[in-house]
């Protein structure tokens, strides 16, 4: 039986996050920083660790059935893959900033200007979308020195917090790109079975991060108040107690609305509200 390859980042800010996803996912095998390949004991599936720039060309090039990657990487290497499924960590932004002292006020001021970047495929093709005629320096590290160093007139760069830019005397100019990271697959698939498999468990991975299962109590009186306010749910279940006239509401709401929520119940009459997380929800 043939066995996938997923390549994953053997060391950097998306390395953790793919290794417990795929652990989530009930996957088994040791996680060796040293070596470049873990066998998987209990799936059909070998884990390759390496860089992340590495990620892209090794999934369309067949070296590797799948990859989880950036997706700034993707349209970095501008590779053929599949778009198989978002996975919600690495999230960042792709900006272009500059220094505090400069003159740039707009767009057409980058004309003429230098940048320099880590992502000159992004930025160029950004720049032409916006018939901006700039020069764009390649750098592959520490890109937010450059203008201190008189190497270039701006950056363009991963911004999180922006503390980065600040400390370097920058601030953000425009927003190009948001990221985060994704699993990709090579556009001939020899496994479609397995990769299905793999898919649906990420999901009920992703799908039970997102949710809480609220357990809460209520007299029969509130009930309906309460229920009012659980929409999002088809039916939640309703238990009687040994308390006569009190339920106990079972539910499981999205965590986004999770506070809100929560006071909104309360007001309604819940009380001994317990929250716990999930582990997986199986459609
Ligand atoms: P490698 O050694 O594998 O080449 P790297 O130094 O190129 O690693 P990292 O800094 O580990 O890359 O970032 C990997 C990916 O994580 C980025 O391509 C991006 O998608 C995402 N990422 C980068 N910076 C941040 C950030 N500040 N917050 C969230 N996600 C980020
Ligand atoms: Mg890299």
């Amino acid at each position: 039986m043939k066995t996938l390859k997923i390549a994953i980042q053997k060391s950097g800010r998306l390395n953790e996050k793919s290794v417990e996803l795929l652990k989530n996912c009930g996957l088994n095998f040791e996680n060796y920083k040293s070596s470049l390949i873990s066998p998987v004991s209990n799936f059909p599936l070998e884990i390759l660790f390496l860089r992340d720039d590495d990620i892209p060309e090794y999934v369309q090039d067949g070296i590797a059935d799948l990859g989880i990657v950036g997706e700034n990487m993707i349209e970095e290497t501008e590779v053929d893959v599949n778009y198989l499924q978002r996975l919600g960590f690495g999230k960042c932004t792709l900006k272009i900033a500059i220094p505090n002292s400069s003159d740039i006020q707009q767009l057409s001021d980058f004309n003429g200007k230098s940048i320099a970047t880590s992502y000159p495929a992004i930025l160029k093709k950004y720049l032409a979308k916006n018939d901006i005629k700039a020069d764009v320096r390649m750098i592959s590290g520490s890109v937010e020195i450059s203008p201190g160093l008189g190497l270039s007139d701006a950056i363009f760069d991963i911004v999180s917090t922006g503390g980065t830019l600040k400390s370097n005397g920058l601030k953000p100019f425009s927003d190009v790109m948001t990221s985060e990271a994704i699993l990709i697959g090579n556009k001939n698939v020899d496994r479609p079975d397995l990769i299905e498999e793999l898919i649906a468990r990420i999901q009920s991975v992703l799908r039970a991060k997102e949710t809480k299962y609220v357990v809460l109590n209520v007299s029969r009186d509130n009930l309906a108040q309460v229920l009012a306010l659980l929409p999002g749910v088809k039916s939640p279940s309703v238990v009687p107690l040994a308390e006569a006239d009190w339920v106990a509401v079972h539910t499981v709401i999205p965590e986004r609305d999770f506070w809100d929520k929560i006071s909104k119940l309360k007001q309604a009459g819940a009380q001994g509200i317990v929250v716990m997380p999930i582990e997986k929800i199986i459609a």
